[in-house]
């Protein structure tokens, strides 16, 4: 491992993180991106920004979350000392409200008066039309016909909260086609709309606007784990879609050469059957929504479809800094299949009491794996990005087909 690079320093001026990232996007669009990155580094650099923001994280969001010992998983598995990040204890049950607030805020900031957003399983949907009602913005967001079929708690909660549900028919109905979607209604409405990414993916400055956001993960984990234990993590372990939660908690560290960071992709049914959403372990880089990096594309460079048991995780790509700390070395990659996250899923539930997302499952999965070969004081956090109310129909279908 190099020792010498500044791996926190994030993208350049072009917004690439070495061949990756970048704005590959509409001429219309430039002069809306460029704004939108001027406004995003003058509100990090004002006191009244960031203090706004430290207050709905504290006190609607419910900040800092707990750094939690899961001593029962620890004796269960004989190695490491595992620690949850317990970002599934946040208002609307996962990490993405962190960065709905951070935008939301600078939305209000910039004038904008219509919010826009995509959604997958629809947990990025529900933290937008969360924000969007909290501040009084109307509130669009695009959503695949096949996810909007699959995912009808979501949809009913979005329209409690006000929100408008456009169903994507386009495509195969899915996240892919609803980014598209949602940047085709940024370009033609760029005067009054702030569109809400909700990942660390799209075009500069989203992957470090959205990372900045979501550093509070990491923020908050290093100094509690240096008041619980007076040092540094060994190891730090978060599920993959997008990677955001996984950059959340990561960031913080990039630059501590002891701490290892490891991100696992959703394998599906095998990295082998093509039914996977691992775009680092099983993709080739390619540009997709405004940016580079590695993306699941068949002989002719079309983007094909991700297959996970978990919703959040089915995205064709990944964030393009994870592309960057990928050929870096910095990251361990690792992907993990449906049969194994199902499996962590059993045993958190039953170890712990904590019924995790799916999504997270493959992160708790991966810890399974490593954990018992590391001694007892290596210290692991894994960070618990969301939890499992959503996943219940997926999770009991599955047991009836098991039994
Ligand atoms: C959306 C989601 C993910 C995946 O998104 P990332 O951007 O990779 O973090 C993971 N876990 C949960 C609970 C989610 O809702």
């Amino acid at each position: 491992m190099q020792t010498n690079t500044n791996f926190s320093r994030g993208a350049d001026a072009q917004g690439q993180f070495g061949s990756f990232g970048g704005r590959f996007v509409a001429e219309s669009l430039m002069p809306l991106i460029l704004d939108l990155e001027q406004a995003f580094n003058t509100a990090l650099s004002e006191p009244n920004f960031l203090a706004e923001l430290d207050r709905f994280q504290a006190e609607f969001v419910g900040r800092p979350s707990p750094l939690y010992f899961a001593e029962r998983l620890t004796e269960l598995y004989g190695g490491a000392k595992i620690y949850f990040k317990r970002e599934e204890l946040n208002h609307t049950g996962a990490h993405k409200i962190n960065n709905c607030i951070g935008q939301v805020l600078l939305a209000k900031r910039m004038g904008k008066t219509r919010i826009i957003a995509e959604t997958g399983a629809g947990m990025h949907g529900v933290a937008t039309a969360t924000v969007a009602a909290r501040f009084g913005l109307p509130c669009v967001v695009y959503m695949g016909a096949t996810d909007i079929e699959r995912q009808r708690d979501n949809v009913s909660r979005m329209r409690l909260m006000g929100a408008e549900i456009v169903p994507v028919t386009s495509g195969t109905g899915t996240l892919k086609d609803a980014m598209n979607e949602a940047l085709r209604d940024w370009v033609t409405n760029v005067d009054n709309t702030f569109y809400m990414i909700g990942t660390v993916a799209g075009p500069h400055p989203y992957p470090t606007m959205v990372r900045e956001f979501q550093a509070v993960i990491g923020r908050e984990t290093r100094v509690q784990m240096q008041a619980r234990e007076g040092r540094l993590p060994d190891s730090l372990v978060a599920c993959i879609g997008g990677g955001s939660n996984a950059m959340g908690l990561f960031h913080a560290f990039l630059d501590d050469p002891s701490v290892q960071l490891i991100g696992v992709e959703a394998a599906g049914e095998g990295l082998d059957s093509g039914k996977h959403a691992a775009s680092l372990k099983g993709g080739v880089a390619g540009v997709l929504h405004g940016n580079r990096t590695y993306l699941l594309q068949d002989n002719d460079g079309q983007i094909t479809d991700a297959h996970s048991v978990s919703a959040g995780l089915d995205y064709p790509g990944i964030g393009p800094e994870h592309a960057w700390l990928h050929e870096q070395g910095r990251v361990d990659y690792a992907a993990v299949t449906d049969t194994e996250a199902l499996e962590a899923f059993h045993v958190c539930c039953r170890q712990e009491g904590i019924i995790p997302a799916l999504e997270t499952a493959h992160a708790l999965a991966e810890v399974a794996k490593r954990a018992p070969l590391l001694p007892k004081d290596h210290l692991m956090v894994v960070c618990l990005s969301g939890r499992g109310d959503k996943d219940m129909p997926t999770v009991l279908r599955l047991m009836e087909e098991k039994a």
